[in-house]
């Protein structure tokens, strides 16, 4: 029985419009002159750290803590405004499958498990009156790497729920491979789903649990029981 849900943001809960990259290129541009390269890297499934630190060692900039700092603190202030206008939506069937959830007889907890910052999380699901049906995460800000920041994600929920849980009492949601990557990491079950950058086909391959084109096509009750 699943009794910890552990949902990536970006293309599995929301689309942003592709707030988060102009906010990202915005913030490039204002705090280091360098405004242009950010639409060269590869987003999905990654953490903001590590596609800073892949930009900043791209532009002779040393991935200094204060330049981390500085370009975060210039994101988030961009991020704020940008979202306002985005042309975003909450991901079809993600309504019905919380719902889904939290009906079940024995409910289980709910998280997140990002790449974002928590502050940039809680922007992005904050626009879409999503941000308070998580009370526990994983951040960026936890781990420059994924999978790590799995491990903590899980260890948030164990603490929130009070007990050690099994492998096979965690499930993960996310549309990338990495998010099946992180999701093995941890043991953890996974639901690829095909909202984001992949299509189904392309997320089977790396073996998830179940591969789906969107939450409308699984029930919740199927799943954790
Ligand atoms: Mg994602």
């Amino acid at each position: 029985m699943i009794k910890l849900v552990l949902f990536d943001i970006d293309g599995t809960l929301v689309r942003t419009g592709k707030a988060g990259i102009k906010a990202f290129s915005q913030a490039f541009a204002d705090e280091f002159g360098l405004n242009h390269g950010s639409e060269k890297l590869k987003f999905a499934g990654r953490t903001d750290y590590s596609l800073v630190r892949e930009f900043f060692l791209q532009h002779g900039v040393t991935p200094t803590s204060s330049h981390f700092e500085r370009f975060f603190a210039r994101y988030l202030d961009h991020l704020e405004q940008v979202i306002v206008q985005c042309d975003g939506a909450i991901i079809p069937g993600v309504h019905t499958f919380m719902k889904e959830l939290r009906a079940l007889e024995n409910a289980p907890a709910i998280g997140l498990l990002t790449g974002n910052v928590r502050r940039g999380a809680e922007i992005k699901l904050r626009h879409f009156s999503l941000w308070q049906e998580f009370q526990f995460g994983g951040f960026a800000d936890d781990h420059e790497e994924r999978d790590c920041i799995a491990a903590i994600a899980r260890q948030r929920g164990c603490d929130f729920i009070g007990k050690k849980l099994s492998d096979d009492e965690v499930l993960v949601l996310g549309d990338t491979p990495l998010d099946v990557r992180c999701a093995r990491a941890i043991g953890a079950k996974v639901i690829a789903v095909a909202t984001g950058g992949h299509t189904r086909e392309d997320l089977a391959l790396h073996q998830p649990d179940w591969a789906v084109a969107d939450l409308n096509a699984i029930s919740a009750k199927d799943i954790c029981a």
